[in-house]
C-alpha cells in the first residue's frame, strides 16, 4: 500500500517519505517517460562525463573559470546582519527590502537552530524600487513598534534597496518626524548590499551599527557602570552560530573572576525554553550593558575576519584595548585566549580550567591511533576554518585541502602561519574565494579521509564516500550540534568527539569481519 497517485480514497492511506515514495514503480515510470519527453541523453553518457569531471581535466578547467560561482559556501550580508540584531535585548531586525529575501534569512535560522526567527520586511514590490522605499520603511516601523513593541529596531538592507541607493539614515529621521516612531526610540542602522561580501561583513557592519548606536545613547554614561571588584571584559564571537560557546565563554570568564559582557549574545535568542510561554525577544545582550561596554577594561574580538570594521571601531572611537585572537578552538587556541584573558585582567587561570585540559589532553592521547595522519578536507567561514586548522593539526591530521569562499586578504598569511607551525601542515594547499564546486574536484583528484563543514558538503561526501563531520553554519540535517560549545577545552572534547567517532563509524562499515572488532 502506498500513497500513489493510483490509489483511490477506498485504499487506506499509509503516507510513505520520501526515501521511499519514489521508488514506487507509478513514480519510476514518469522518470522514464520524461527523460523520454525530454530526448535524454543515454545513462552511459551521462556517467560517461560524470566520470571525467572527477579527472584532472576537468579540474584544471573548474579552476580556470572567472565569472561563475557554483556553491558557494556562504549567505548574503542580510542574513548576517539579521544574526547581529537578534543578539541584543527586545531587539526585532527589519530588512529594508523584499519579502522573499527575510523568508529566506528566517527560514535558514529557523531550519539551523529549529526556533522561531523574529525578523521583519518593509516588504518593497515594484512601486518602491522605481519611487524608493521610503513609505514601506516609515510605514513598517509604525506597524512593529505598535504590534511586536520591541525595545530598538535594527535595520538592514537587501540588494533591490542598495541597488536604488536607499537612505536608511534619511528615513529613519522621516519616520521620527511623521510620528512612526518617537524621536528617541532607539533604531541603528547598516547597509548590506549583497553583490559584495557574505554574511560575516553583513554581521560585522550592523553588529558596529548597534554598538555605535548604543555608545550615543543616554544610558552610555559612566556614572551607571555597576561598582564591582571584577575587571569587566567585552566579549565579541561574531558570527558564532554555536549558542553552546556564549555560554561557554561566560562560565570560563567566571570561573576566572572577570565579569564578561557578551556583545551580540544570541545564545537565548535562539534557545528559548519550552515552557508554555512564547516570549518574541527571549533573550539577547542587554541594551543598557551593551552601552556601557566602552567602559569596559578591554574587547575579546573572536574572529578577526568577521569583525574587522566593528573592531577598527571600538579601538578608534571608544579607545579601548582591542584584543584580536583566533577563535579559540582546542587546547592552543584555548591557551591563547585564557592567556590573554589574564594577562588583560589581571588574573590567574583557575585550577578547575587547568584540570579541563589535561582532561582535553588525555582525550586526545586516546584517540590519537585512530585520528593521527588522516587526510582532511576543510570548508568554512575564515576564522572557522582557521581554528579548525589548528585543531586537526594539534590531532596529528593532515589538512590537505582549505576553502573560504569568503575569505578575506588576510586570509592566506593567517593560514600560513598556522599550516607552518606544524609539519603536518606541509601537504596543505589554500583555496580562497573558492567554491565548493572546486573542492568537489579537489576531493576527487586528491582523496581524503574525513571532510569537515557545514550541511552543505553532505554532497561531495556522498559522491566521493567521504565522511562528513558537520561544523559551521548552515546544518540543517542534523539535530542540537549546535547546543554544545566548540570552544574551550569542552569544546575541543566535543570536537575531537564527533571527529572520532566519524572516523570509528567508517572504520566499522568498511571493516572486513575478521576486523569487525568490539574494541577501538
Ligand atoms: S542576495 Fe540579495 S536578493 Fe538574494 S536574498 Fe540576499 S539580499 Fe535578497
Amino acid at each position: 500500500m502506498t500513497t500513489t497517485p493510483e490509489h483511490t480514497s477506498a485504499v487506506p492511506l499509509r503516507v510513505l517519505d520520501h526515501n521511499d515514495i519514489f521508488r514506487d514503480e507509478v513514480y519510476q515510470k514518469q522518470f522514464e517517460g520524461k527523460r523520454e519527453f525530454e530526448n535524454a541523453a543515454p545513462k552511459e553518457e551521462v556517467q560517461r562525463v560524470l566520470d571525467w569531471t572527477r579527472g584532472w581535466e576537468y579540474r584544471e578547467k573548474n579552476f580556470a573559470r572567472e565569472a561563475l560561482t557554483v556553491n558557494p559556501a556562504k549567505a548574503c550580508q542580510p542574513l548576517g546582519a539579521v544574526l547581529a540584531a537578534l543578539g541584543f535585548e527586545g531587539t526585532m531586525p527589519l530588512v529594508h527590502g523584499s519579502q522573499g529575501c527575510v523568508a529566506y534569512f528566517r527560514s535558514h535560522f529557523a531550519r539551523h537552530f529549529k526556533e522561531p526567527v523574529p525578523a521583519a520586511s518593509t516588504s518593497m514590490t515594484e512601486d518602491a524600487a522605481v519611487f524608493g522605499g521610503i513609505n514601506n520603511l516609515v510605514e513598517a516601523m509604525e506597524n512593529i513598534t505598535a504590534l511586536y513593541k520591541p525595545k530598538h529596531i535594527a535595520i538592514s538592507t537587501t540588494c533591490m534597496a542598495e541597488v536604488i541607493g536607499e537612505d536608511l539614515f534619511a528615513y529613519i529621521g522621516a519616520a521620527r518626524d511623521q510620528e512612526a516612531i518617537t524621536q528617541d526610540f532607539p533604531v541603528s542602522y547598516a547597509h548590506t548590499p549583497s553583490f559584495v561580501g557574505s554574511h560575516i561583513t553583513g554581521y560585522d557592519v550592523m553588529l558596529k551599527g548597534i554598538l555605535e548606536m548604543l555608545a550615543k545613547s543616554p544610558d552610555a554614561d559612566a556614572s551607571k557602570v555597576a561598582k564591582s571588584d571584577k575587571v569587566r571584559l567585552n566579549v565579541i564571537p561574531g558570527f558564532d552560530t554555536y549558542i553552546g560557546n556564549h555560554r561557554e565563554y561566560k562560565r570560563i570568564l567566571e570561573l576566572m573572576g572577570v565579569d564578561p559582557l557578551i556583545l551580540g549574545d544570541h545564545s537565548s535568542s535562539l534557545d528559548s525554553p519550552a515552557d508554555g510561554e512564547y516570549d518574541l525577544y527571549p533573550g539577547g545582550t542587554p541594551l543598557a550593558e551593551g552601552a556601557l561596554a566602552k567602559f569596559s577594561r578591554a574587547s575579546l574580538v573572536l574572529q578577526e575576519s568577521t569583525l574587522r570594521r566593528t573592531a577598527e571601531y571600538i579601538e578608534k572611537d571608544w579607545k579601548q584595548d582591542t584584543i584580536l585572537l583566533e577563535t579559540p578552538l582546542g587546547v592552543k587556541g584555548t591557551d591563547a585566549f585564557l592567556t590573554a584573558v589574564a594577562k588583560v585582567a589581571e588574573v590567574e587561570v583557575p585550577a578547575e580550567l587547568t584540570a579541563e585540559r589535561g582532561r582535553l589532553v588525555d582525550a586526545i592521547t586516546d584517540s590519537h591511533a585512530y585520528v593521527h595522519g588522516k587526510r582532511v578536507a576543510i570548508a568554512g567561514d575564515p576564522d572557522l576554518v582557521v581554528a579548525l586548522t589548528r585543531f586537526v593539526l594539534e590531532l596529528g591530521m593532515i589538512p590537505v585541502h582549505i576553502v573560504s569562499t569568503n575569505a578575506d586578504t588576510s586570509f592566506p598569511a593567517r593560514m600560513e602561519k598556522v599550516l607552518s607551525a606544524s609539519k603536518f601542515g606541509e601537504e596543505a594547499t589554500v583555496w580562497p574565494e573558492k567554491d565548493l564546486w572546486h573542492l568537489r574536484s579537489l576531493v576527487f583528484t586528491e582523496p581524503v579521509d574525513v571532510l569537515i563543514g557545514s550541511m552543505q558538503l553532505k554532497y561531495i561526501s556522498r559522491e566521493a564516500n567521504v565522511p562528513l563531520v558537520r561544523v559551521g553554519f548552515p546544518i540543517f540535517d542534523r539535530h542540537h550540534l549546535h547546543r554544545f560549545p566548540i570552544i574551550g577545552y569542552t569544546g575541543g572534547l566535543h570536537l575531537l568527539t564527533q571527529l572520532v567517532n566519524t572516523i570509528l563509524d567508517e572504520m566499522d562499515r568498511n571493516a572486513p569481519d575478521h576486523s569487525f572488532d568490539a574494541v577501538r
